[in-house]
C-alpha cells in the first residue's frame, strides 16, 4: 500500500469507527482555572474543545468532573450538565452505550461524567448512589491519595519512573483499598458504573481485581515494560486486567509512553504489545488531553490530530477491525458490560 492509499484507507476507517476516550480532563481544567467550561469554543492553548474533538472523530469522551471534594464536584457536574443543555446540536450526555451509537448516528460528541478519586464520596454509600442519578458512570478510585480522610486506599499512589525490583515491592508495602473502598467497588458493580484502575497503588489494585464482579479498566496509562513508570501497567497486571475482561486506555502523556522520545509509534507499540500480550480486545486510548499540567503538550497533541493514531495503525499493520477495536469498539463493549 502507497502511503497516500494508507493515508486514505485510515481516513475512512476513522471516520466509520465509533470512537471512544477514556479520560479528558478540560472541563476540570476549565473550572479550576475559574473559567467558563465554553465546550464549544475553539482555543488553541488547550488540547481539546468540542469542535476539534469532533473534528478528530471522536464518539464520546469521559470527563472527569472532580471526586476530590463534595461541595466542589457538585457545582461542577451542575456547570456541565448546563454546558452540554445549553448544545443540544452538538453536545450530549451519555448514561448507557445506547446514548453513545445515538452521539455517533447524530454526529455530537457524547460526554460521560467521571470523578477522579472517590474522596468527594465522604466515606457515605448514598453519596455514591446519588452520583450515579446525576449521570456520573465512573470513578477513578483514588487520584493518588491514600491513608487520609475519605482516601479508597490506604497508602498514596507513587508517581513516577521506578526499578522492577521497586515495582514488585509496592504490592507488599502498600495498603490496599478501605473497607469503604471494598463497599465502593460492590456498589459500583451493582448500580452500573465502570471501576477505574487509573492512579490506584498496586496492592489495592489487586484488591479491586479480586472483588470486582464487572470488567475492571485503566483508562489512561500505559506499559510498564515499555515505560517503567508507576502508572504504567506490569504484564502481570494487564493479565489481570484482560482476566476480567477489561482493558488499558494507552495514554498520550510522554512519561507514559518512552522514557526517551515519545512519539505516535511508540504509541501504537503499546498497544503492540499489550495486544500480543493478552489480545487486542483489551486495548483502549485515554487521551488525558487537558490533564497533563502548564505547558505539557500529549504525543498527539490536540484532539484533531487524532487520524494519525489511525494512520500509524495502518502502517503497523493492524486489520480495519483491530483499529476499530482500539479506537472504541472495546470501550463500548466494556462499557456495555458496566453501565449497559
Ligand atoms: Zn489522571
Amino acid at each position: 500500500m502507497s502511503k497516500h492509499d494508507a493515508k486514505s484507507h485510515a481516513r475512512r476507517i476513522h471516520r466509520e469507527a465509533i470512537l471512544i476516550d477514556g479520560h479528558n480532563d478540560h472541563i476540570m481544567l476549565k473550572c479550576e482555572q475559574g473559567k467558563p467550561i465554553d465546550l464549544m469554543k475553539v482555543n488553541r492553548k488547550y488540547h481539546s474543545d468540542a469542535p476539534r474533538l469532533l473534528k478528530g472523530g471522536m464518539t464520546a469522551s469521559l470527563f472527569m468532573v472532580d471526586g476530590h471534594d463534595l461541595a466542589r464536584s457538585m457545582m461542577i457536574v451542575e456547570r456541565a450538565l448546563r454546558e452540554i443543555a445549553r448544545h443540544p446540536k452538538h453536545l450530549m450526555q451519555v448514561t448507557r452505550t445506547a446514548d453513545i451509537r445515538r452521539a455517533k448516528r447524530t454526529g455530537r460528541l457524547g460526554i460521560m461524567l467521571t470523578w477522579e478519586s472517590g474522596m468527594a464520596l465522604c466515606n457515605n454509600i448514598d453519596i455514591l448512589r446519588l452520583a450515579y442519578r446525576l449521570g456520573i458512570r465512573s470513578i477513578t478510585l483514588t487520584h493518588f491519595e491514600g491513608g487520609c480522610q475519605f482516601a479508597l486506599q490506604g497508602t498514596p499512589s507513587y508517581f513516577g519512573y521506578c526499578t522492577p525490583e521497586d515495582r514488585a515491592s509496592f504490592r507488599r508495602t502498600m495498603k490496599g483499598l478501605t473497607s469503604f473502598g471494598r463497599q465502593v467497588v460492590k456498589e459500583m458493580n451493582r448500580l452500573g458504573m465502570l471501576v477505574d484502575l487509573a492512579h490506584i497503588n498496586d496492592a489495592a489494585f489487586y484488591d479491586v481485581i479480586e472483588i470486582t464482579e464487572k470488567p475492571a479498566v485503566s483508562t489512561h496509562g500505559g506499559v510498564f515494560a515499555c515505560a517503567p513508570h508507576a502508572r504504567c501497567l506490569t504484564d502481570d497486571q494487564i493479565r489481570a486486567i484482560a482476566r476480567t475482561d477489561g482493558l488499558l486506555g494507552i495514554a498520550f502523556y510522554h512519561k507514559f509512553i518512552s522514557r526517551k522520545r515519545a512519539t505516535v509509534d511508540k504509541i501504537v507499540d503499546q498497544m503492540a504489545y499489550v495486544a500480543d500480550l493478552v489480545g487486542i480486545k483489551h486495548v483502549g486510548i485515554g487521551s488525558d488531553f487537558d490533564g497533563l499540567g502548564e505547558g505539557v503538550w500529549p504525543v498527539i497533541r490536540t484532539a484533531d490530530r487524532l487520524p494519525t493514531l489511525t494512520e500509524a495503525m495502518v502502517r503497523r499493520g493492524f486489520s480495519d477491525a483491530e483499529i476499530k477495536k482500539v479506537l472504541g469498539g472495546n470501550f463500548l463493549r466494556v462499557l456495555k458490560a458496566t453501565i449497559g
